[in-house]
């Protein structure tokens, strides 16, 4: 056998500003907790560094619930963890879609056997209650209503309580996707009564893809307990990554360490800030870049009163190459931004600005090289109407709260 040869390099890679529908950016903080030793996933010190992340992801959740953990996987693990475990072959369930990451829970719930009753709403529209309410009284026994919260394949934001009411009212459980929701707008788990809930790493907390938080409480703790049968998964087994996340820590499978360390730190992170001020930075940095995409001729795709405060979905205009601008932004400005899915491909941008990612240098770089890339494309947004547009939010959210975190922790800032 020959050798191959080594590569001759290091890995050498740009340094971009990702603006897109995730992964965001990462503090150097998380990127040094990565970089520590690697320890035993039973190491009395790794097992305080899990203690800690579960207390953290408590905070985060807003929830006092005791099943808390990071799932190992992405947040796709997350929705299926969230899934196989509370669905047995027949049940029923209701799956509100109206983007691709509904699309991929009704998916997931045909293939634990579920009997799937959708309810539809189109791209860039929320659902509608009243229809999720037929739904559940056409099918009294159904055993859960799943929904996104932060739709973002189309930027759409879904009111959750009255939907967490609905399910409450016919008995069922409520699990709901907040992988780009959560950090970024409130999510109460307790106070709104949702039941099982799970996220992901890279979107607003700012972590590398890998980890998927998820929660669940007493209501659907004692639904896995009343299993028949056995959850189909055996890696993503609750009740037995309960007895290694739980008391017990009786291994299951060897937990990414180095990976908890990083959700640890960045969890850490968005404590010293708070959860309030991290609300107001993305609601701040979300509104500057609508007014200056707006200022620029653009038109938001969401149905204006349901967008997702930090990931704005806007529409490409006549006669402009979708990709070309988005080459442009990669190869001039190191800027990503995401383009459209499914049915949007080749129509819509999605400009995120999640957790790290949400500062105001950011909204005006991506203002400044979009107003450029279009220019090139022979689509006149007005010369630094944009940039001014943004300014204008900035100032008169300065006058009016003075430190209302148009900017989050600094670079190697502590
Ligand atoms: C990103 C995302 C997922 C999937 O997460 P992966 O980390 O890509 O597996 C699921 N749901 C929503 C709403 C998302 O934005």
């Amino acid at each position: 056998m020959t050798l191959p040869p080594v590569p001759p390099t290091d890995l050498n890679l740009p340094q971009r500003t990702l603006l897109g529908p995730g992964p965001s950016n990462v503090h150097p903080r998380v990127l040094r907790a990565m970089s520590l030793p690697c320890i035993g996933h039973l190491d009395p010190a790794f097992l305080e560094v899990m203690n800690g992340t579960i207390d953290l992801l408590r905070y985060v959740f807003q929830t006092e619930n005791r099943l808390v953990m990071p799932v190992s996987g992405t947040g796709s693990a997350g929705m299926e963890a969230a899934l196989v475990n509370f669905i047995e072959p027949g049940d029923t369930v209701i799956v509100g879609v109206s983007g691709l990451f509904g699309e991929r829970m009704a998916d997931i719930v045909g293939r634990a056997g579920g009997r799937l009753v959708r309810v539809d709403a189109p791209w860039g529209e929320p659902l509608d209650p009243d229809e999720v309410a037929t739904a559940l009284a056409a099918h009294p026994g159904a055993k859960a209503l799943t929904v996104v919260h932060a739709e973002t394949s189309t930027g759409v934001l879904q009111p959750l309580e009255p939907l967490a009411r609905l399910a409450r009212e016919h008995g069922c459980l409520f699990i709901v996707d907040t992988v780009t929701s959560l950090a970024g707008v409130p999510v109460k788990v307790d106070e709104w009564g949702l039941d099982v809930v799970y996220s992901g790493t890279q979107k607003c907390l700012s972590c590398p893809p890998g980890l998927a938080p998820l929660t669940a409480g007493e209501r659907a703790v004692e639904v896995l307990k009343a299993r028949k049968t056995k959850v189909q998964s055996w890696y993503l087994d609750l009740p037995m990554l309960v007895s290694y996340w739980g008391t017990e820590r009786f291994y299951h499978h060897t937990a990414p360490v180095n990976m908890v360390f990083a959700l640890y730190e960045a969890l850490r992170l968005i404590a010293e800030e708070g959860l309030e001020a991290r609300f107001a930075r993305h609601r701040v940095n979300g509104e500057a870049l609508l007014a200056g995409v707006r200022a620029m001729g653009l038109e938001p795709f969401a149905r204006e009163g349901y967008r997702v405060p930090m990931l704005l979905s806007v529409k490409v205009p006549d006669g402009v190459n979708d990709l070309e601008v988005r080459k442009d932004l990669l190869g001039r400005a190191n800027v990503e931004i995401g383009g459209g899915l499914g049915p949007t491909k080749g129509r819509i941008w999605r400009i995120g600005l999640l957790g790290h990612s949400a500062q105001r240098e950011n909204v005006l770089l991506v203002l400044a090289a979009l107003e450029a890339a279009l220019g090139r494309q022979g689509f006149k947004a007005g010369p630094g109407a944009g940039l001014a547009a943004a300014e204008a939010v900035y100032r008169a959210e300065m006058a009016t709260a003075p430190p209302a975190g148009a900017s989050g922790p600094k670079a190697g800032g502590r």
